[in-house]
């Protein structure tokens, strides 16, 4: 059998430590490696998996389109962008839909349509401000958005206008605020930074903050859209709406797919100020319509709600019996355990050999964004290999 590593070590480039498996299928929430060893897959392709593995309703929408059309220029209707577009459209609070090709792509859309925003409406104000620990991309522009120095360090000088402050903190953002900001953009909950949870009046505030100034607010859905918390959008849990909001990761259930929405009043690009050769094309719209519909169909939202409190109320079972676990937070199934100590590595290696895939999110934690459609029973099965895990520490 081939060495998967070594060709690895030999031909690509050394960007991330990857853990010691090579998966080939998956179905569902499970996954195998070449000897046919299965996974409970609790990574989720980083929250993108949201139908899970190869879901019948995503293969078949998929399979029929690769055999009608897989791409034409974006000058030319296509049926499945417009399905998507409105299916987002209908179910969303905003009202026009841009397509890019991942969640970078998305917000680097976001920063340059609030720009243009900017400059036509609030006097060339360019300025946006982001939030400390938050993760927008790895695009210089979104990296500059990113406010962790982790991600910002290696690459100066970054674009200039953005400026990053403590999250979860109105007062932060009202300090920063001056007559060249157009816009704030925060994740509802910071994902990648640590499943950080703000207070239940943050976003309210921060909106009425905007609506005071004049200026935009975007959400980076790019992690909690489509289900992931418990409702198709964040948004909706913090009752505020959005200027702008960027999806990505769980849109198209693995196929790469991006999307920017906004507001009438925000969406001002006009004709060749924003493009894309491959955003939007048949091939990903098919695959982003066939999930958000069966999302919407099947109450997806709903599940989620209620197998993330099941497991949240699992882990905080976990909690009670191992003390060094100092603490189990997540909203739906975006969800972070925090220990004492940094055991987060070995844990995971534990975990995948018991068959078992979750994320280290840091040194002390790991994140579970399995697939929406889990039930109690694969999170039962998850709780036994976490729990015998840990009693091995
Ligand atoms: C993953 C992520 C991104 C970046 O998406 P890519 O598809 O990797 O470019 C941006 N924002 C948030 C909140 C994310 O979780």
């Amino acid at each position: 059998m081939t060495d998967w590593p070594v060709l690895e070590s030999q031909y690509f480039m050394h960007v991330v430590e990857r853990l010691p498996l090579t998966i080939v299928r998956g179905k569902g929430a499970r996954v195998w490696d070449e000897d046919g060893k299965e996974y409970l897959d609790f990574v989720g392709g980083w929250a993108v998996n949201s139908l899970g593995h190869c879901h019948p309703a995503v293969t078949k929408a998929i399979t029929e389109q690769v055999q009608l059309l897989i791409h034409t220029s974006n000058q030319f209707y296509t049926v499945p962008q417009l399905r998507l577009a409105q299916l987002l459209v209908e179910n969303s609070c905003l009202d026009k839909v841009f397509f890019g090709n991942s969640g970078a792509e998305a917000n680097e859309a976001a920063i340059k349509l609030a720009r243009r925003y900017g400059q036509l409406k609030l006097d060339g104000a360019y300025e946006i401000i982001t939030t400390l620990g938050s993760f927008h991309g790895r695009t210089l522009a979104t990296v500059a958005a990113t406010g962790q120095e982790k991600f910002q360090k290696s690459f100066s000088p970054l674009p200039t206008g953005f400026v990053n402050v403590k999250y979860n903190s109105v007062g932060a953002i009202k300090s920063a605020t001056s007559k060249h900001t157009c816009a704030v953009m925060i994740e509802p909950v910071q994902g990648e930074g640590g499943v950080n949870i703000p207070d239940n009046g943050y976003l309210a505030e921060v909106r009425a903050w905007c609506d005071q100034k004049g200026i935009l607010l975007i959400l980076d859905e790019i992690q909690t859209g489509i289900g992931r918390m418990g409702s198709l959008f964040a948004y909706e849990q913090y009752g505020v709406e959005p200027d702008i909001m960027t999806l990505a990761k769980g849109l198209g259930s693995g196929v790469a797919i991006g999307a920017i929405l906004a507001k009438d009043k925000a969406a001002v690009f006009v004709p060749g100020e924003h493009g894309s050769t491959f955003g939007g094309n048949p091939l990903a719209c098919a695959a982003g319509y066939a999930t958000l519909k069966f999302v919407i169909d099947n109450d997806i939202p709903g599940k989620v709600k209620a197998v993330g409190g099941y497991l949240i109320q699992g882990l905080a079972k976990l909690k009670t019996k191992f003390p060094f676990i100092t603490d189990v937070r997540g909203r739906g199934l975006l969800v972070a355990v925090e220990f004492k100590d940094d055991i987060a590595a070995p844990l995971v290696m534990d975990c995948l050999k018991k068959g078992l895939l979750v994320n280290q999110l840091k040194p002390n934690a790991v994140r579970f964004m399995p697939p929406l459609i889990i039930g109690n029973g694969e999170v039962d099965e998850a709780l036994g290999i976490l729990d015998s895990v840990l009693l091995a520490k």
